[in-house]
């Protein structure tokens, strides 16, 4: 399979007769008398000019259109220039290239195929050697910082990264078993896998009897997919790599379904869940399906004095005031909302929670772009013991709305861990509850141009004691964190299971259990996982 083209491309060459070529790189510029053979075409993998300047065709020159320039020097002459390039053996430097034809009428329509050639490169999405994507500023670009989005497809062109998220069982297992047991959804259906990153997804989708899958990916990794998926020659002969933006590519036909895995630490960090939706306006039929449908994200209040005190802790270094003779107070205010204005990931145990959890649906089906550039989810609880509040508690799961089975990936404490653990909003000012207290507040997340969110989280309780009656004074805590630097308190993925005296915690059950029927036709699809049975993995 191709790399780059979609399948409208695919075997697609045009071939033009020139008159003859100066080669300009060579001193003397080395004139070749035709007629010559100019041919557009992908054989190499992206779409490419290639000069024929022998007859046997031994000796070419080719000419990579990502990077290529065609001017006008005359009725009948053309300058082609091009940047040097990593994938043309011959040239790694800029090379020029003089070309004559006959006839005006053959050099005009040799512009009008060169510039159509180069526009369809653009549109399908290729990626510069440089790395840079495009001319033209995508629905991408305008949000987001370019040395964000250059950090962030580095990072996943890098398989050791896929491979961390392959090796999540728990993750890749439960998008192997929702793919499979609905082979209903993907059977004989055009597939995008949205970020398809090694291409696992889209293999998945192929197993399932997938009719075509275009696996859009905007890193190096589309490069990796590619060899991953010829080497599945039969799956993969139903696949096509498309290296670009879900924003930018143009794709030949509309999909059926969607299949991508574009969640992040609390749902929305890296604002993939943008591109996920972005990508159903572009592709999807009406009322197609979305692997995942749905994704919710679960919060409830927790007490830990240890992660409290190992946080204020960090900061006692800028307490001291003799460091080498100087005195470091002055900085010990702004260490400690430092420390705490990192978000920590890691897997807790469920036991800290001291309230049933509330949760925000996002429907993926019909969610705007827009209403994911702030969320605001308002919070309310009954504390069902009386301590000392450290923050709030937060992990999502995702559900595959599938025709035959209703599958849930759950990111839940006590649930099998994943490679987003769970994260937790550490207030600087802890508060005090009651059994049976209200604790209210809000969790604001406005979206960022460094592809990730700032939270602003307050938690409320009324007084008590004496005096509480009176004024209904609030005891209030409030936090500023950003979502892109959490503090990982934990390097490996831990299995943790719940203790096998415990039983499944009660407060894991988000409070309204009854969802609001999501799907077109009302009926209730969303049923709750259970704690025991949410995900499990053949
Ligand atoms: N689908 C793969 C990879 C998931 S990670 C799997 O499940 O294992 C998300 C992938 O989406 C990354 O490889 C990332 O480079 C890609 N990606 C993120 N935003 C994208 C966008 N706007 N267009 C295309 N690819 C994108």
């Amino acid at each position: 399979m191709d790399t780059l083209p979609a399948e409208n491309m695919r075997q697609h060459h045009q071939n033009f007769i020139v008159d003859s070529v100066t080669l300009l790189s060579s001193n003397p510029p080395k004139p070749v008398s035709g007629p010559l053979s100019a041919t557009f075409g992908t054989a190499s993998g992206f779409p490419e000019l290639q000069f024929f300047l022998e007859p046997d065709g031994e000796h070419s020159l080719h000419f990579d259109l990502r990077t290529a320039q065609l001017f006008r020097l005359g009725e009948v002459q053309s300058l082609c220039v091009s940047e040097g390039s990593e994938t043309i053996k011959e040239k790694t430097y800029s090379k020029g290239i003089t070309v004559q034809f006959k006839e005006e009428e053959e050099s005009s329509s040799f512009h009008d195929a060169f510039e159509q050639w180069k526009k369809e490169v653009v549109i399908q999405g290729s990626t510069l050697p440089n790395g840079t994507v495009s001319s033209s500023k995508s629905k991408f670009d305008d949000k987001i910082e370019a040395s964000s989005a250059k950090m962030y497809f580095h990072y996943y062109g890098q398989l050791l990264h896929q491979q961390n998220m392959l090796q999540d069982y728990v993750r890749t297992g439960s998008y192997y078993a929702a793919v499979i047991e609905n082979q209903a959804d993907f059977a004989g259906r055009v597939v995008v896998d949205v970020g398809a990153g090694s291409g696992i997804l889209s293999l998945f989708a192929a197993q399932a009897g997938a009719k075509h899958v275009y696996a859009v990916e905007a890193s190096e990794m589309a490069d990796y997919a590619q060899k991953l998926i010829a080497g599945n020659p039969i799956l993969g002969q139903r696949i096509t790599v498309i290296k670009g933006k879900v924003e930018d590519v143009e794709l030949p036909e509309k999909a059926d379904i969607l299949i991508s895995e574009p969640m992040g630490t609390l749902l929305v960090n890296e604002r993939m869940l943008e591109s996920y939706v972005i990508a159903r306006d572009r592709f999807l039929v009406p009322n197609g399906k979305m692997f995942p449908t749905v994704g919710r994200i679960h919060m409830a209040p927790f007490s830990d004095e240890y992660l409290y005190v190992e946080i204020a802790n960090k900061a006692l270094f800028w307490q001291q005031q003799n460091y080498y003779g100087v005195d470091l107070t002055a900085l010990h205010g702004t260490a400690f909302q430092g420390y705490f204005s990192q978000p920590v990931v890691d897997a807790f145990d469920p036991r800290l929670l001291v309230a049933p959890a509330v949760s925000h649906v996002i429907n993926f089906t019909t969610v705007k772009e827009e209403d994911l550039y702030e969320i605001n989810i308002p919070l309310k609880f009954i504390a069902s013991v009386g301590t000392r509040i450290h923050g709030l508690a937060c992990w999502f799961d995702v559900l595959f709305n599938g025709s035959t089975v209703q599958r849930w990936l759950t990111t839940a404490p006590g649930a099998p861990t994943t490679h987003w653990y769970q994260l937790r909003c550490v207030l600087s000012q802890p508060i005090y509850v009651m059994p049976g207290q209200e604790i209210t507040g809000h969790l604001h997340m406005i979206a960022h141009s460094a592809q990730s969110y700032t939270i602003n989280l307050t938690m409320s309780a009324k007084m008590w004691g004496p005096g509480a009656e009176q004024g209904g004074i609030l005891q209030t805590s409030s936090c500023r964190l950003d979502l892109k630097e959490p503090y990982y308190r934990m390097s490996q993925p831990q299995a943790y299971s719940v203790a096998q005296d415990q039983q499944p915690n009660q407060l894991l059950q988000t409070q309204d259990l009854q969802l609001p029927s999501l799907d077109e036709d009302g009926s209730d699809f969303i049923q709750q996982p259970s704690n025991d049975s949410s995900v499990q993995i053949h």
